[in-house]
């Protein structure tokens, strides 16, 4: 099991740049399995990664085989963990729901996509990265969602295990994007209210967390 989720780490780290949604070395996946948590370490180019790269660590942060230092961010995955259900964990730089974190406290829910997140998205506060008080803001902002922004900084989307959380990166991306682009029209942008949010939940959970199709 460790192995395998070494590897979907390094897939996954792998997959958000060749997609746009991390810059350089940005952004960090985890994954737990049973009480330890295997993190993409911290600096290392996603083209050179290898399985023998990706650390364990307990649920306190003690490694357990990491040859290379963890993500900074490690604390903020580790308080996700300690405090849910949650086995696995994207956090990235993507563009649009970055620039919407600067200027939000709560994704406006101008598309149904919002439903895929628990309801809309909100918005951690601002607290310099790798840091305790952005980690407590994380998990706070993350009740009953599965996905947050970090102000000024990025986007943490979490889930049963990566394959699941993976796709769900790139709709959260696009949600912040259709927000920009229709904020910058200049007309109000319409908004969906909770009872047309419930039903787009309702759809999602009889057909499954994937709106394909739709
Ligand atoms: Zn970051």
């Amino acid at each position: 099991m460790l192995e395998l989720a070494r590897q979907q780490v390094v897939d996954a780290c792998r997959a958000l740049r060749d997609r746009g949604l991390v810059v350089g070395t940005a952004g960090n996946v985890s994954v737990r399995v049973d009480d330890l948590v295997v993190i993409s370490p911290s600096g290392v180019d996603y083209d050179e990664m290898s399985v023998a790269d990706v650390g364990v660590h307990t649920l306190d942060g003690s490694p357990v085989e990491a040859a290379l230092q963890p993500s900074s961010e490690l604390p903020l995955h580790l308080a996700v963990y300690r405090s849910t259900e949650h086995r696995a964990i994207v956090h990235t730089h993507a563009p649009a729901s970055t620039a919407l974190s600067t200027v939000v406290d709560v994704v406006p829910p101008s598309h149904y996509y919002c439903a895929l997140f628990g309801g809309p998205v909100r918005v951690a506060p601002y607290a310099t990265y790798g840091s305790v008080e952005l980690a407590d803001g994380v998990v706070a902002a993350l009740s009953e969602r599965t996905a947050a922004l970090m102000a000024n900084h990025g986007a943490v989307l979490v889930g049963a295990s990566l394959p699941a959380v993976m796709p769900q990166v790139e709709y959260l991306e696009y949600l912040c994007d259709v927000q920009l682009r229709a904020g910058a029209y200049g007309a109000p942008v319409r908004l969906l209210d909770e009872a047309q949010l419930a039903e787009v939940t309702e759809r999602l959970a009889s057909y499954g967390q994937e709106p394909s199709g739709t």
